[in-house]
Order: C-alpha cells, then sequence, then structure tokens
C-alpha cells in the first residue's frame, strides 16, 4: 500500500455537506458522481496530496442509509492506494482478512476497489484503490 488515497465520510445530504466542506477546506468540490453499484453519490475534494470522499446514499436500504443509522453522520473509512490490488487482496486474504467482495469493483472516481471487514482493522472500514 503506497498512501492513504482518500477518507470517506458519510453525510445525510450533499447538498448541504458539499458547501461546508468548501469553505473548510477553501476548495471547491471537484467531481460528484452517483455509483449505481453501492446506491451512492460521492462528492469528492482535493486538498494538496489528499482527498475527501463525502458518500450520501441514494436508498433508503443503501450502505451509507444503513451506516448513519446506525451510527450517525462521520468517518465511513479510509482507503489506501495500491498499485495491484489484485496482489494485495491476495496478500490479506491469505493473512485472515475478510474480503467484502471477491473481485475488484469499478468503484467512484475511476478507481477499482476492494472493501475490507472493518473487524480486521479494529473497527475502520479499509478500501483498497488502484486507478482504473
Ligand atoms: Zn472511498
Amino acid at each position: 500500500m503506497q498512501k492513504i488515497e482518500h477518507v470517506g465520510i458519510a453525510v445525510r445530504s450533499l447538498d448541504e455537506a458539499i458547501p461546508r466542506y468548501e469553505k473548510l477546506l477553501g476548495t471547491p468540490c471537484y467531481k460528484t458522481e452517483i455509483v449505481e453499484s453501492e446506491k451512492v453519490r460521492t462528492a469528492f475534494f482535493q486538498t494538496g496530496p489528499n482527498k475527501i470522499e463525502l458518500l450520501e446514499s441514494t436508498d433508503p436500504g443503501g450502505v451509507i442509509a444503513r451506516f448513519i443509522e446506525k451510527k450517525g453522520e462521520g468517518l465511513h473509512h479510509i482507503a489506501f492506494d495500491s498499485a495491484d490490488i489484485e496482489a494485495d487482496m491476495q496478500r490479506l486474504a491469505a493473512e485472515g482478512y475478510r474480503l467484502l467482495n471477491e473481485k475488484p469493483k469499478a468503484g467512484a472516481d475511476n478507481k477499482w476497489v476492494c472493501f475490507l471487514h472493518p473487524a480486521g482493522a479494529n473497527g475502520v472500514l479499509v478500501e483498497l484503490c488502484q486507478s482504473r
């Protein structure tokens, strides 16, 4: 793993959260994108080398809606940049980490992604990602 690629934050409303993060970071949101397979609408911010992803549910039964119901808005996942996501997935599965998808799937912002169960990282949902 090379670096933290982005931090994902679950929000109830992107329309409210985007201007708040634009003011906080002093930079405009550079992209919003719907990821149908995950039932989310995402918004991305770049601050220097770092990225923030805001996630809003597009479906009351979606993972982000359920997360907010249980825990409220806030930090949802940390994504690490992988140079070879399939190799990292194999390595982590062999180490006993539970992968939440068996194959890399198409994620937001032009990435291949794989999520790891939070139990393997002391309660933190981890996302591996590699540019598509
Ligand atoms: Zn993410």
